[in-house]
């Protein structure tokens, strides 16, 4: 696969950067449906296969543009079926993204982003430090590569059905690409997938919410963790610059005049430190009025982090306050911890820029 700077990479445009990159050259519109066609229902990999193309335009696109998918360079499965694959993205760079199977469905686990700015205490991709955003094309191709991996097309088999934006990375500190990505999900001529069944994971940028509804309306999930400022900008230091109750008045408004949607609310379960009685019912405090659902993630631990996870039976008594509040909670099921695949867990290789991984080297936790 060669670099070639001066092509553009098909994968990088949704149906709207289609049509305009069309218009430039006076092809109509429905140019885009087709070629979204080839490029991800039909996997096509150069431009001889579209045939239902004039031969001029053939011969202009592979002149200025290419299909160019990022490279595999490693595949993991689990005992639990769990896989994991890490892609390379650039030179010394590679992501990871994850395929969960369960029953009756099919869970990709996408990344956004080289490595991770927010530093949030529990997770490891964290002290990896941050590299660069994701291109569209490096977003979609984690689809794109799954389904080849797993013999899924979009209108044939369809083992996966459903994306998270969980993977490495902040989805709304990459927004234009990580929307266009998701346009090229719930297109009809790409993947079809419901808005319902591609989430969105934030860490609470309050403003990428925001403009995320104005946009594109996939679910939200908001990593919260914590019920109250004081904690939570310990575990989240987002929390300072998008307090609590910042936080859920754009939940708020995400919802607004969408009835029956929630908004899934993580929360990840650590031994002592917010797992307490005390924690659960300030947390359904927290949530009065806000649609939700919470999901209980037993933290999954990485070398040299500080934190346990809360035992099943906290969990448990955590978990019944909450329900016992009329909130519908689940205990996420770790999958694929023997691959290092479950949630947080997710390192890739980040050429950090941010030095946050000799940092974190000096002080004894891990450089990863
Ligand atoms: N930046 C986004 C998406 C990536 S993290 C976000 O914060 O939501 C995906 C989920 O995994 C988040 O809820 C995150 O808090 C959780 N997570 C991170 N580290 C974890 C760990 N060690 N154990 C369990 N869950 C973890």
């Amino acid at each position: 696969m060669s670099e070639s700077a001066d092509k553009i990479n098909l994968l990088n445009l949704d149906r709207q950067s289609l049509e305009a990159y069309f218009a430039e050259f006076g092809e109509q519109a429905f140019r885009a449906s087709q070629v979204l066609q080839w490029v991800h229902q039909r996997g096509a990999g150069d431009f001889d296969a579209m045939t239902n193309l004039s031969k001029a335009l053939r011969t202009r696109l592979k002149e200025t543009a290419e299909i160019r998918l990022p490279e595999v360079v490693l595949e993991q499965a689990s005992r639990d079926g769990t896989r994991k694959w890490l892609i390379k993205v650039d030179g010394g760079n590679s992501v990871e993204t994850v395929f969960i199977p369960e029953e009756g469905r099919g869970t990709l686990c996408v990344s956004s982003q080289v490595g991770c700015t927010l530093n949030c205490t529990f997770c490891s991709t964290a002290q990896q430090g941050f590299n660069r955003n994701l291109s569209t094309a490096e977003i979609i191709g984690q689809l794109l590569v799954a389904y080849r991996a797993l013999g899924d097309t979009p209108k044939g088999q369809r083992r996966i059905t459903n994306v998270v934006m969980m993977g490495m990375g902040e989805p709304l500190l990459n927004f234009d690409n990580v929307v266009r990505a998701m346009n090229i999900m719930i297109d009809d001529f790409a993947y079809g997938m419901s808005k319902r069944r591609v989430t969105l994971s934030t860490a609470g940028v309050v403003p990428g919410i925001d403009r995320l509804r104005e946009v594109c309306q996939v679910s939200l999930a908001v990593s919260l963790h914590a019920p109250d400022d004081a904690l939570r900008e310990q575990l989240v230091p987002l929390n300072k610059k998008y307090p609590i109750v910042e936080l859920m008045a754009a939940c708020r408004r995400y919802l607004d005049g969408v009835p029956h949607r929630k908004i899934t609310f993580e929360y990840v379960m650590l031994a002592g430190i917010n797992d307490t009685p005390q924690h659960a019912h300030a947390l359904v405090k927290v949530l009065d009025g806000v649609p939700a659902k919470v999901n209980l993630i037993p933290f999954n631990p990485f070398p040299n982090t500080q934190y346990t996870c809360s035992s099943p039976e906290t969990i448990k008594v955590f978990r019944d306050i909450v329900t016992r509040a009329g909130l519908n909670t689940m205990t996420r099921k770790t999958r694929g911890d023997d691959i290092d695949a479950a949630c947080g867990q997710l390192v890739g290789r980040v050429m950090d820029r941010t030095r946050r991984s000799q940092r974190s080297a000096a002080t004894g936790r891990p450089a990863l």
